[in-house]
């Protein structure tokens, strides 16, 4: 029989309370496979240090999030944001991440048209560095509401664009339920990305929602067809892992342990 738990992988964000020594701990001890770190979870310990950790661990690394955040409104600040995307670019190296999520960006009062040229063009800045390490670079699209400071890119469209643009193996997609479910062309885009869908994110959407950005919910406790994007994506050809993140304050309030099994509940039954 196969592993009904065969393919979870958890965002540390999703457990925020936790350190990534207890995320590694708490995860591994429920059967969970698969663990994407964030940011300032590495940070704490350092990558190198983590990258032990995780090895030690025998959990697979699925991604680092999250690289990106490159359109700005001065020169300086744009180059600042190329650095700190080699520097993730190096972190995800040390602990044997494949890949960086990119939350591409978007600055009030920079045009959108502007953002998104921006982004292009930071990507093509880091890719050679990106290719040298072993690292790609999956551009994720973000809900709309998101287009004033978050990200530029708003539909798989847009970003499956980017990524002929660009035209390297090394850069693909990120497919967030959360952020795309409502895409009347999503399933069309899905086809078109094919292959150069890297990662799967999932959770739900909760009606209504309280909070833009921390109010996410489980799998099953929303309005997203989770399991139709999922057969899409399948069609397309990904066989990776179903990436469970979830910002959520009453979540984070409560015991992170019993938290995990209501996801391994959530993803068998739902996803
Ligand atoms: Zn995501």
């Amino acid at each position: 029989m196969t592993n009904p738990l065969s393919h979870l992988c958890i965002h540390t964000m999703t457990t925020k309370p936790w350190s990534l020594a207890q995320a590694i701990d708490g995860y591994a001890k429920a059967g969970v496979e698969g663990i994407t770190v964030w940011r300032q979870h590495l940070a704490p310990a350092g990558a190198k240090a983590a990258g032990a950790m995780l090895r030690e661990s025998g959990l697979k690394v699925v991604s680092l999030c999250r690289g990106g955040f490159f359109p700005a409104l001065t020169r300086a600040d744009r180059r600042k944001a190329l650095d700190d995307n080699r520097a993730a670019i190096d972190e995800a190296a040390e602990i044997d991440a494949p890949l960086i999520v990119l939350v591409c960006g978007a600055v009030p009062g920079l045009d959108l048209a502007e953002a998104r040229k921006q982004i292009v063009e930071g990507i093509a800045a880091v890719l050679p560095h990106a290719e040298e390490a072993g690292v790609k670079l999956s551009i994720e699209p973000l809900h709309p509401m998101y287009a004033d400071a978050r990200s530029a890119v708003n539909t798989l469209e847009e970003a499956n664009n980017m990524v002929d643009s660009l035209a390297s193996p090394s850069v693909g997609v990120t497919v967030d339920v959360y952020h795309v479910w409502w895409d009347p062309h999503l399933e069309r885009e899905i086809h078109r990305a094919g292959r150069s869908i890297l990662s799967f994110h999932i959770c739900d959407w909760r009606t209504p929602t309280r909070d833009m950005l921390n109010d996410r919910v489980l799998m099953g406790e929303g309005c997203i067809p989770i399991r139709r994007i999922r057969s899409w994506v399948e069609q397309a050809g990904f066989r990776g892992f179903r990436e469970v993140e979830i910002f959520s304050d009453e979540r984070w309030a409560q015991d992170q342990a019993r938290f995990v099994e209501d996801i391994k509940r959530a993803y068998v039954e739902h996803s």
